[in-house]
């Protein structure tokens, strides 16, 4: 059967929604004539979303602030900047990692020549959640376009007015027929993931995470789940414990704390809690003042059913400082609460929060705060506060997270060198710089021979003494 013809096995379930069909037709069209291959097109698409975002960073601005009462800077620093020095890194380098690099050949394959090129894949969905709506939709974004990939763009329906302005900004500046934005929801992402893709690079929660790995099997398509987690926080005792707390406070409370990689929980004995909590209740007041709520730098919650997910799990007899909510501005304070870890009943510790509470878990010592990491899923970060090098090595021998951040929260992402993804329910694949260009290209190998001498005189029949000697 021709696989280009087969169509999800529910095709009945898939909304009439005219335009995925239509959109992933013209996007495999243009990659078919060639015209995304050149390097000189893939740089020309990479220049042209630098200036999209430089020119449009205010509006981009406006939009996250309208969506998650980002400022200006934090939507500078964390999202539109964020993208445009992911293209600088990948300008910088784009030639030599498109480069078809060489490998060694077995003596009796001599005098061949073996490279490993780098194929675009052909079509690319990206669907990209509503926390960091423009860094989310358009990291990856870049590394299909430096791989010369068509893309198809899904933003996400939850952060409508950033979905809006990308959508207009990538239609004015981008190709348009290498480059297709969808916007909507649930319908309109379940119409796109029936058609094939070449790629599929899905951003979000492990429930839909599975929907789209199973409508990516029936076409065989490979996939990047980039999913979340509760990430721990360890802080050891020999920690120094006012620079640990400034850098939770703003780790966790960052975009209210809607952040894939926000330490999700601290880890600590009694003693160093009890040190911990008056250094945090300092450091909010020092960032965010005496009252957030009025605080240009402090987020708002993304809609009122997360905001009333999170107040859901505050329990008011555990608030160590906050736990004031105002639905008619979606706002909720910074808040430090004590938890148990292990208690089955307690919703703080049971589902990732994505929101700006931070349960504090007590226990014995190292060997516990490893067991506890270990009987959960796997994070995409978890860090660990210390100075002590036998601590910060012991949890990235003996722990698996996405990750490990040591003495600092977040940052690692925005290291192009290293590859970011999760592991396990935190996610499959990863991305960012050179990995980026990697994930979004087939690595083909090429094997050159020449007919004479002919050296297949060696595997061919008939087979001697010293022929198995030298093969
Ligand atoms: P979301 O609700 O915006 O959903 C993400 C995308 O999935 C959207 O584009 C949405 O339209 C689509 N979608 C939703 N339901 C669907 C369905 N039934 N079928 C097909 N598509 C559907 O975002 P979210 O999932 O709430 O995002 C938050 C989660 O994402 C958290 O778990 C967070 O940790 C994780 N996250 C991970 C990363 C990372 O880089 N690893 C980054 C940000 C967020």
């Amino acid at each position: 059967p021709q696989t280009t013809q087969e169509r999800h096995p529910d095709a009945s379930d898939v909304p009439d929604v005219p335009d995925a069909r239509a959109v992933v037709a013209t996007a495999r069209a243009t990659f078919d004539r060639g015209v995304t291959k050149p390097r000189a097109w893939r740089v020309a698409q990479l220049q042209a979303l630098r200036r999209l975002l430089v020119e449009h960073a205010d509006d981009l601005a406006a939009a996250l602030h309208t969506d998650l009462g980002k400022g200006a800077t934090e939507a500078w620093v964390t999202e539109t900047g964020f993208v445009v020095r992911e293209i600088d890194h990948t300008l910088r380098h784009l030639r030599s990692w498109l480069a078809p690099s060489r490998v060694r050949v077995p003596l009796f394959l001599a005098p061949s020549r073996a490279e490993v090129v780098l194929e675009p894949l052909g079509v690319v969905l990206v669907v990209a959640p509503w926390n960091y709506p423009v860094q989310l939709t358009l990291a990856p974004l870049v590394g299909a376009l430096a791989a010369g990939n068509a893309v198809v763009v899904k933003p996400s329906e939850v952060a409508p007015a950033t979905s809006a302005t990308l959508a207009r900004l990538l239609r004015e500046h981008l190709d348009r027929d290498a480059v297709h934005v969808v916007e909507g929801g649930v319908p309109e992402t379940t119409a796109l993931l029936a058609e094939r893709f070449d790629h599929i690079f899905y951003t979000g929660n492990g429930t839909v995470g599975r929907i789209v790995l199973q409508a990516a099997a029936v076409h065989l398509t490979p996939v990047t789940l980039e999913l979340g987690g509760k990430s721990p926080a360890y802080v050891a005792d020999d920690a120094d414990l006012e620079v640990t707390a400034r850098r939770l406070v703003w780790g966790k409370f960052t975009n209210a704390g809607q952040t894939c990689v926000a330490p999700d929980y601290v880890i600590a004995s009694r003693a160093t809690l009890e040190a911990l909590k008056p250094l945090l209740v300092k450091a909010i007041r020092e960032s965010f003042g005496d009252d957030p709520q009025v605080s240009a730098d402090y987020g708002t919650i993304v809609s009122a059913r997360h905001l009333e997910r999170l107040t859901g799990l505050i329990d008011p007899s555990r608030v160590v400082v906050g736990g004031r909510s105002d639905a008619a501005a979606r706002y909720l304070e910074p808040t430090v609460v004590e938890a148990d870890g292990d208690d089955p009943d307690e919703a703080v510790m049971q589902e990732e929060i994505f929101g700006p509470v931070l349960p504090l878990v007590e226990v014995a010592g190292l060997d516990e705060a490893v067991a506890l990491v270990n009987r959960r899923d796997k994070p995409l970060a978890l860090y660990v506060f210390t100075s002590d090098d036998d601590v910060q090595r012991r949890f990235v021998r003996d722990t698996s997270s996405g990750a490990v951040g040591v003495n600092i929260p977040l940052a690692h992402l925005a290291v192009p060198g290293l590859p970011f993804g999760g592991v396990g329910a935190s996610g499959t694949g990863a991305y960012h710089g050179r990995r980026s260009v990697e994930l979004f290209s087939h690595a083909k190998a090429v094997l050159r021979t020449p007919t004479r001498p002919d050296s297949t005189s060696w595997v061919r029949p008939p087979f001697t003494r010293l022929k198995e000697r030298v093969i």
